[in-house]
Formats: C-alpha cells, sequence, structure tokens
C-alpha cells in the first residue's frame, strides 16, 4: 500500500526556523513549500493545494492573523488546516488565533522530537472531518 506524500505550506520570515521546518518535515517523508513571508505565500498557494498550512504569526507588513483571514477567503482552501506556530501562548494570544481562523497552534520553538507528530494530526483531523 502506498500513501501519497503530504504537502505541507510554511510561511515565516525567520530563515532558521524555516530550514528547521524544512529539515524535520522532510526526513519524515513530507513535501514541503515555503514562503518568507504573507505576500509569498499569498501568491505560491494560490497555484497549490497544501494537506496543511503552517503559519508564523508575527511577520514584518501582514502578520499571521492578517493572513489567515486572507487564507480563509480563498476556496480552494476550504479545509485545509491553518496552524499557526507561535511563541506567543498566552491565553489572549491563544484566542486571537483561533479568532482569526486558524485551527490551532504549534508552540514555537518547535520540538523537533514531537513536531511531525503535531503536523500529522492536524492533517489527519482535517480528513476526517
Ligand atoms: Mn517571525
Amino acid at each position: 500500500m502506498t500513501e501519497e506524500k503530504k504537502l505541507v505550506m510554511c510561511i515565516e520570515d525567520n530563515p532558521d526556523n524555516r530550514t528547521l521546518v524544512v529539515r524535520v518535515l522532510m526526513a519524515e517523508g513530507y513535501d514541503v513549500v515555503t514562503a518568507g513571508n504573507a505576500k509569498e505565500g499569498l501568491s505560491l498557494v494560490r497555484n497549490l493545494h497544501p494537506d496543511v498550512i503552517l503559519i508564523d504569526i508575527n511577520m514584518p507588513e501582514i502578520d499571521g492573523f492578517t493572513l489567515t483571514a486572507k487564507l480563509r477567503e480563498m476556496k480552494h482552501l476550504d479545509g485545509v488546516p491553518v496552524v499557526a506556530i507561535t511563541a506567543n501562548v498566552m491565553k489572549g494570544d491563544r484566542e486571537k488565533t483561533f479568532a482569526a481562523g486558524c485551527d490551532g497552534y504549534i508552540q514555537k520553538p518547535i520540538n523537533v522530537d514531537l513536531f511531525p507528530q503535531q503536523v500529522a494530526k492536524f492533517i489527519k483531523e482535517a480528513h476526517t472531518l
């Protein structure tokens, strides 16, 4: 039985964080596409159908909250989980993350041992809806 590779999109302005996400997820057999800012991400995703979109909240110009709202307006992404990767895990920030339309969040800095499972869980839950 073969399972097709899942595509993860990661929109994050910090190159070191992007590299880490790519390295950890590719080692687990994911395809990963990245963007370094919200504008680039919005442009790229027009022609993609990722299985999950991971977004950084703190980005210059267009932040992750605004980005999530824009992603939610894209019909072809209906049902695709959007997950914030954020160091802001105070109660108010969590609520803001969900209010913006995120399906959940993963705490930053990522735990490289847990990260692939955390991502897999969001994909699995989306596909069983
Ligand atoms: Mn950032």
